[in-house]
């Protein structure tokens, strides 16, 4: 697909960021190429539009610049998978570890139910610890989890493409 040179080119690398050693992968300027970012959303749109999803489920909070535009686009809704106490109903919680510590997703009861047949969306998957944590969130509360989806993976997913059972889909390798 000749757009995903593009893709990868318009995705700003910066380094030591948020600390020493990391080669910080930065969407934020694919976000100000309209061509690209258009492109980006597309090329979700296409793979999944014909796939009777109900849900996308976005990962705060870079998963939140990418899933409502898919969601429009398929006709399915968007649920926010957000960091601890920012949403104000009743939610569901999943820890998950990071590499130094924890941190943990919530997703509000109800936003789901029984039937949902829902994809995850974030900017990067890394370990998929992340990703890992939102499919058992979309799970508890009754969804099906079709696959994962992100604009960067890291190139160890190449051989083996998924987390925690589900596929992972995702477009380019860091730059
Ligand atoms: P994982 O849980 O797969 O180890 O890490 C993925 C999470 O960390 C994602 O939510 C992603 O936004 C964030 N992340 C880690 N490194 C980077 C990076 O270099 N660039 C961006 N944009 N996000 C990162």
């Amino acid at each position: 697909d000749p757009r995903l040179k593009a893709i990868t080119e318009a995705i700003r690398v910066v380094p030591h960021f948020p600390k020493q050693g990391i080669m910080f992968q930065d969407i934020t300027t694919l976000l100000l190429d309209h061509k690209v970012f258009k492109d980006t959303i597309d090329i979700f749109v296409d793979r999944y539009k014909d796939m009777g999803i109900s849900i996308v489920a976005g990962v705060e909070a870079r998963g939140f610049f990418f899933g409502p535009s898919i969601a429009l686009a398929i006709g399915s809704k968007f649920v926010p998978l957000r960091k601890p106490r920012k949403l104000p109903g009743e939610v569901i919680s999943e820890k998950y570890d990071l590499e130094y510590g924890s941190d943990c997703l919530e997703m509000h009861v109800g936003a789901v139910k029984h039937g949902d047949k829902a994809i995850v969306i974030d900017d990067l998957v890394a370990t998929g610890g992340t990703l890992s944590a939102a499919i058992t969130l979309l799970e508890r509360g009754g969804a099906e989890v079709v696959e994962c989806a992100c604009i960067i993976g890291l190139s160890h997913f190449k051989d083996d493409c998924s987390v925690n059972g589900k596929p992972l889909y995702f477009l380019v390798e860091p730059r």
